[in-house]
Order: C-alpha cells, then sequence, then structure tokens
C-alpha cells in the first residue's frame, strides 16, 4: 500500500546534513509510490529543494518564518505540528539528531502519537512498515510497528545508506508561513564548542582516545592520524573524566551513538557504557595494549601495543597511500 511521507531535512553550517538525504531513502522505501514530502525550517540557501529532490522528495515545504533560523524547541514544536495538520502525512520521519531526538517526541505526544525512536533499519513486510532498534545498549535488535495513527519515528544516522542523486528528478516547492506565538525561549546565539572539526555522529572515520592516552597532549598522535585519514576525533569517558578532552567529544552511551565505515579506539578498555556508543560501527580496529582488554571482543582487528608507538607507524603508512 503506498504512503505518503513527511521528513524534517536538517541543515548545519548552512548546509543540508546528510542525514536528511538517509531519511528520504528510508521514506522512499516506505512511500512505495505514495508522495515524499520534506520540510525545511527557517531561511536557507538557494538549491536546497533541488537537492532534496534529487535525493527523492516529490514536495519540498519551505516554512522560512524566521523565529526557525536556529532551532529552538517552543517554535518549531509549533510549526511542525501545524504542517503536520497541513499535509497529513501517514508517516512523518526525522533524523535520531540532537534536534530530532528534542522535537520529534514532543509533536507527538501533543498529537496523541506513538513514536518508534533511533531505528537503524526500516522493514517493508506486506503492508507493514517495521522499524528495527538496538535495545540493551546494541546487545539485540527489536522489531516495532505502529497500528494506529500516524507513523512516527527517528532515523539514526549513518545507518541507512543514502541513495544515489539523480540531477533529473524535480520536487514542487510550497512556501508556508506559519503562525508562531508563545515562544517561551528565544535562543540568542549559538556558541560551538569543537569548531572546524568534523561532526562525529556523521563522520565515516572516527578514531577515539582513552584514558591510555595519559594527557591532553596524548591525543597527537590520534590527531595526526585523524589529519591523514580526514577522520573525526573521539573520545571515551575515561579519558573525558581525566580531563584530556572535552565531554563533546564523549562516545558511548552518556555521550554520543556513532556508527562510522571504521572506528579505531586507542588506549580504550570497552566497557559496556562505551560499546553501546560504537558497536554498530562497520569496521572496529582496537589499539590495547593488554591483551586481554575486552574492546578485542567486539573488535573486527585488534592491534595489542602500545598506542605511542602503534598510531605513528600507521600515520607513516597511511600517509604514502591517498585516502
Ligand atoms: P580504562 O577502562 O581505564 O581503560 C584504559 C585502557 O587503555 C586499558 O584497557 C589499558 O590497557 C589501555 N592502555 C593504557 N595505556 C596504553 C597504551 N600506552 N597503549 C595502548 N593501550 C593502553 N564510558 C564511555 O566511554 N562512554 C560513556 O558514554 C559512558 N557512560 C557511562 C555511564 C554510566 C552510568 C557509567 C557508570 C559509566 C559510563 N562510562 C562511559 C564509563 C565506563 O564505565 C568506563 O569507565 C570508561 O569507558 C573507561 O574509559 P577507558 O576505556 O578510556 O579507560
Amino acid at each position: 500500500m503506498s504512503k505518503d511521507v513527511l521528513v524534517v531535512a536538517e541543515r548545519r553550517d548552512g548546509n543540508l546534513r546528510n542525514v536528511s538525504f538517509e531519511v528520504l531513502e528510508a521514506a522512499r522505501k516506505i512511500a512505495n509510490g505514495g508522495k515524499v514530502m520534506a520540510v525545511l525550517f527557517g531561511q536557507g540557501e538557494d538549491g536546497e529543494a533541488e537537492q532534496l529532490a534529487h535525493y527523492g522528495a516529490d514536495q519540498v515545504y519551505l516554512v522560512a518564518n524566521e523565529e526557525l533560523n536556529v532551532y529552538s524547541t517552543d517554535a518549531f514544536t509549533k510549526a511542525f505540528t501545524e504542517i503536520i495538520y497541513m499535509v497529513k502525512p501517514d508517516t512523518v520521519l526525522l533524523g535520531h539528531t540532537v534536534m530530532g531526538r528534542d522535537l520529534a517526541p514532543r509533536v507527538a505526544a501533543r498529537l496523541e502519537l506513538g513514536l518508534i525512536s533511533d531505528c537503524t533499519d526500516v522493514e517493508i513486510q506486506g503492508d507493514e512498515v517495521v522499524f528495527v532498534r538496538p535495545i540493551y545498549a546494541g546487545k539485540a535488535f527489536q522489531k516495532k510497528k505502529i497500528t494506529n495513527g500516524i507513523t512516527f519515528a527517528t532515523i539514526r544516522p549513518n545507518n541507512i545508506a543514502k541513495g544515489e542523486p539523480d540531477a533529473s528528478r524535480t520536487a514542487e516547492t510550497i512556501d508556508v508561513k506559519v503562525t508562531i506565538t508563545d515562544i517561551r525561549t528565544i535562543i540568542k546565539e549559538v556558541v560551538k564548542k569543537t569548531s572546524g572539526t568534523i561532526d562525529l555522529t556523521e563522520a565515516k572515520i572516527i578514531i577515539s582516545g582513552g584514558r591510555g592516552v595519559k594527557s591532553a597532549d596524548g591525543f597527537n598522535p590520534i590527531n595526526e592520524l585523524a589529519k591523514v585519514l580526514g577522520a573525526a576525533v573521539g573520545a571515551s569517558r575515561g579519558a573525558c573524566d581525566a580531563g584530556y578532552c572535552d565531554y563533546a567529544m564523549q562516545v558511548g552511551q552518556t555521550g554520543k551513538v556513532v556508527t562510522p565505515d571504521l572506528y579505531i579506539a586507542c588506549g580504550i578498555s570497552g566497557a559496556v557504557q562505551h560499546l553501546a556508543g560504537m558497536s554498530n560501527s562497520k569496521i572496529i580496529v582496537a589499539i590495547n595494549k593488554d591483551p586481554e582488554a575486552p574492546i578485542f571482543k567486539v573488535a573486527d582487528y585488534g592491534i595489542v601495543g602500545d598506542l605511542f608507538e602503534v598510531l605513528p607507524l600507521l600515520t607513516e603508512e597511511f600517509s604514502k597511500v591517498p585516502v
């Protein structure tokens, strides 16, 4: 059965985020011939609607209210709820990003709908849409469907591959102004902690350091390799707690959940709370001097050795090959 699916597209630093295209791909699968609609909040750049069309949107709603230029829970909740009433979709999808995690449950609750969050896959079983999501810190997977009302779900970044863009595809663009009143919080300025670095949640390669790096300077060999590989740098909570790096870098149950193609864990023991954030990475490499470290149980490749010896050797070798 065909379904009309509404997707929330996200921007970061003026560009559409990758996760928007991944969610569009999930939407195309679910739509099965129905309409794929995308909504973009705030004033953006030219060409955004075209880009969304190339990745599968049939209609793009541009809600260019000034109050929506920066994310705020109140304003986005009001605008998004109004858009849902307007377009009446069968399914609503968002990225399981900081914004999606805040917005989706609030709007779903307002509309008295269920929400399936943090999905890593979508399966079509006959007429039913079944969402797959990890549970117990990634140790098992649960399959869920919504049986009543609009299906509402968030999709974890880096799990559903975005489709091939088709430059010949076009979308109908619809400009909408919504009424936004009674805003309780106004965002005056967004101050970034980690400017200039690659976003961990969207990175294809991540190199993380743990307490084994022993100091803030101990991240230097990790940063060197990251430069060569074009990787983002993450950390265990052990490293953050020790003051070696910023908490914005923390991967794990109480940090960021990441699913890169390659995750290199350096001097990280592999506590279950760390694994909760990275065990769905496609390839895991562990560098640890303790051959009994639990991280080796989840690693595809393990190097037993001192990270301060191993990392410079890897950097030297990878520098010889164009990446
Ligand atoms: P350690 O466990 O101390 O391991 C250091 C490792 O480095 C050891 O395996 C050692 O062999 C190795 N090593 C030392 N020197 C070298 C060297 N020169 N070369 C190579 N290897 C070396 N942790 C997270 O990471 N993320 C979370 O989100 C998180 N959330 C938590 C939530 C709760 C409620 C709790 C209770 C804990 C949480 N933790 C989290 C903490 C977690 O339990 C661990 O304490 C933490 O992950 C340990 O960090 P680590 O592996 O860097 O340190």
